[in-house]
């Protein structure tokens, strides 16, 4: 194998035995990180707030997946939707593909809340608490004096802390804020069988923040895994510009008043920065790695190496292969095309069945075994059950029915108007009676309108069976 591929054969935070080596990354900044700073606050204040806010009375996100209750952007999902929620599925997958294909891992850099968490609330904790790089290699390698103690003690509680909290947090999408704050105000004693889990969970995110880290992006996220398949010469990824950065003489240290174009030298000056802030321990000057988290640190230390010796920025930067070989810009490739045409068909289609979705799902049947009844005054009846489930999460009242462009009557066995509970189911029988002359058939088609008060709220379609001989 080439030796310059060489580092493709192990990942970056292992050592040649096979032992975990303990990423330092240098504490960010520049021009990227401050916009991946804005991001990562909108993202943090919506995930600790959308389990708050109610649509309707509807949680924004639900996920209570023992309980089979969905609420997406406020919209309750019940079993009955199920189909809705594969779609919604599928459309992410899709959606995810087809970024990824367009714009490499700009969902792990940005928007991912494993490295939301990790290089915006916890690696920040610990560089407010041990310092930047240099001083934590230190403290680690420094004995159990007080002030490690103090620091570690410190840190390690903070983290223990926020776990919890993203603990509750998580908790809030799966059992509802309502039940998650009853809890609380209960004590937790009251719901051990909640709170147990509840501490497992925080325990998973502290191993997963303090320790694990950017493992979870190398070894463990599927998504990551992808990246070999989905990714292309054409991908928008944070890459090296090797041709600039190595021209005929390779990298060479800075020296002043050097043109470095001119004598083939590469605008590389060998500083390492680049390697010293990636929080996955990589070089990302060897090309495009399964490890990286396209996190763009290395983009803001290079520029502003760049800056410092007066030369352009963009070393580091977000390209294609094929704009760096080439210099070409970024194409709309087939497969692009072919992605997109799928992803608006199916977001049509969501969006589609998202507004025929109604709140009320009616089922009419005709009683199984019964035709239809001749009455005493010459009309002629029909019996049927119906099924109402309200989907909504408030009291449906004044529901009743009604017959569209059918000259008959509905007969309630009990009450003309009900309510339904919310999430609640109604069910029940009427007969309808209608005069002989307004059948076409034996059987006729009919619609029946649900109303709530005035609203409608469902239609659904049922048959009326009368005698052969009005054919
Ligand atoms: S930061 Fe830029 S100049 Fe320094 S080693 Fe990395 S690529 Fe080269
Ligand atoms: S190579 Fe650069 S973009 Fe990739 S993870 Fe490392 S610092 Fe982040």
């Amino acid at each position: 194998m080439d030796n310059q591929e060489r580092f493709r054969d192990s990942i970056g935070t292992l050592d040649e035995e096979g032992k975990r080596k303990w990423v330092y990354p240098k504490k960010p900044s520049g021009v990227f990180y401050e916009y991946r700073k804005y991001v990562s606050y909108a993202l943090l204040i919506f995930l600790f707030t959308a389990p708050f806010i109610k649509i309707n009375g509807n949680q924004f996100l639900l996920f209570n997946v023992l309980e089979r209750k969905f609420n997406i952007f406020g919209f309750p999902f019940w079993p009955q939707d199920f189909y809705l929620f594969v779609i919604a599925m599928v459309i992410g997958v899709v959606f995810i593909a087809l970024f990824t294909v367009a714009f490499g891992r700009i969902f792990c850099g940005w928007i991912c809340p494993q490295t939301i968490f990790l290089e915006m609330v916890f690696r920040r904790i610990e560089y407010a608490i041990e310092g930047d790089r240099g001083k934590q290699i230190r403290l680690d390698k420094a004995p159990w004096t007080k002030d490690k103690i103090l620091k570690k003690g410190t840190k390690w509680t903070i983290f223990a802390i926020i776990s919890f909290l993203i603990a509750n947090i998580f908790l809030a999408y799966l059992i509802s804020s309502d039940e998650l704050i009853k809890y609380i105000t209960n004590g937790p004693t009251s719901h051990l069988g909640t709170f147990i889990p509840l501490l497992v969970f925080t325990a998973v995110f502290y191993f997963v923040f303090a320790w694990f880290r950017e493992q979870v992006c190398i070894i463990a996220c599927p998504y990551g895994r992808l990246q070999g398949v989905l990714l292309d010469q054409k991908s928008i990824v944070v890459a090296y510009d090797h041709k600039r950065g190595e021209r005929e003489e390779g990298r060479q240290k800075f020296k002043k008043n050097q043109d470095r174009a001119a004598q083939g030298i590469g605008d590389c000056i060998a500083c390492s920065q680049c390697v010293q802030v990636c929080p996955t321990g990589i070089d990302i000057r060897n090309g495009t790695q399964l490890e990286c988290v396209n996190c763009t640190a290395c983009i803001d230390a290079c520029d502003s190496i760049m800056e410092s010796v007066n030369l352009p920025k963009g070393l580091i930067r977000y390209a294609s292969e094929e704009n760096i070989e080439k210099k070409s810009k970024f194409e709309f490739t087939p497969r692009l095309k072919g992605y997109t045409a799928v992803l608006t068909i199916l977001t049509g289609l969501l969006i589609g069945l998202l507004l025929i979705r109604s709140d009320i799902e009616a089922k009419v049947l005709r009683l199984p075994g019964q035709t239809y009844e001749m009455k005493d005054n010459g009309n002629i009846s029909n019996v049927f059950t119906y099924k109402l489930l309200n989907k909504t999460n408030v009291e449906m009242d004044s529901i009743h029915f009604k017959l569209n462009s059918f000259n008959g009557e509905i007969k309630m066995v009990k009450k003309e108007y009900f309510s339904i509970e919310k999430g609640g189911i109604a069910k029940g029988t009427f007969f309808i009676e209608t005069d002989p002359a307004a059948l076409k058939d034996d059987k006729n088609k009919i619609e029946i309108e649900v109303y709530s008060k005035d609203r409608l709220i469902d239609r659904t379609t049922t048959n009326f069976m009368g005698p052969r001989t009005f054919r």
